[in-house]
């Protein structure tokens, strides 16, 4: 398995970092969790096109995670050999998300059979479906398990876990360390997680910022996280606030206070392989 992480900003524009996404490779199967900002460019980096996906997964609607989704349907749509649908699944409320998508794509999609007219003669197809805690589907080899996280007060919020060949890698989304989350990730080898300094977060003067201090798990308790389910990897993504380069280590070398596994952080296009 090898997952890549696409964007690791946040809402905050910051011309290094696009928003949350992470890719999932395992054998000949890929999987898209979230689709932030950028999502497309990033995935086209990492060698991946949106038709070459098995699915895209949707951890919660916050826009951060799904600004770009309708990119990623418009570019499969527009390089597909076939109405092959696009599989997305997500929490309650992907639906509606997505059938607004669709409905602002209309004047193109209209514009775009009309113009290709022997040779794109179906419309964007995809296939949504709403999923929640305890929810177990097989999206073709990957085994996925749907678990209950704790963001609120944005609901509902869901994280996975996705098992293939004997091993297997958690997606816990933003949210804060709760029972469900600790048994998704009970003897998972990685763990990927949103994290926030929250030292840092107190530091700037601005109310709106500092509401975001009640809902995301701190790198400590990302790392508590990740030792109380034995994973062997820990991957923290979307720093709060942007991480500075250069700061890797300390970032790092808080994890390591309360985990002694594998931490992995960094740039965009980060991956680790297991
Ligand atoms: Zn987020
Ligand atoms: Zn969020």
């Amino acid at each position: 398995m090898k997952i890549t992480l696409l964007g690791t900003g946040t809402p905050m524009p910051n011309p290094d970092r696009a928003g949350a996404a992470t890719l999932l490779e395992s054998g000949t199967q890929r999987v898209l969790v979230d689709a932030g900002r950028g999502v497309v460019m990033r995935l086209s980096a990492a060698g991946v096109l949106p038709v070459m996906l098995n699915g895209v997964i949707i951890t919660h609607l916050h826009s951060d995670h799904i600004t770009d989704l309708n990119d990623v349907i418009t570019t499969q749509w527009i390089m597909s050999s076939g109405p092959t649908p696009l599989r997305i699944y997500g929490p309650i409320g992907i639906k509606r998300v997505v059938d607004g998508i669709l409905s602002s794509l209309e004047p193109d999609i209209s514009y775009r059979l009309e113009h290709h007219q022997d040779s794109l003669t179906w419309r964007p197809t995809v296939s949504v479906t709403e999923v929640a805690p305890g929810d177990t589907f097989q999206l073709d080899e990957l085994h996925v398990t749907v678990g209950r996280t704790d963001h609120q007060p944005v609901e509902p919020t869901v994280g996975y876990r996705i098992h293939h060949d004997d091993k297997s890698v958690v997606f816990g989304g933003d949210g804060l360390p709760c029972p469900e989350l600790d048994a998704l990730c009970s003897g998972s080898d990685v763990y990927v997680q949103t994290v926030m300094r929250d030292d840092l977060v107190r530091q700037v003067p601005n109310k709106r910022f500092l509401d975001i201090l009640d809902y995301h798990s701190t790198v400590e308790q990302a790392a508590q996280t990740a030792a109380r389910g034995g994973v062997k990897t820990l991957v923290m993504t979307h720093y709060i606030p942007g991480m500075q380069r250069g700061q890797e280590d300390e970032w790092r070398e808080i994890a390591a206070r309360h985990f002694s596994g594998t931490i992995v952080l960094g740039d965009d296009l980060t991956s680790t392989t297991w």
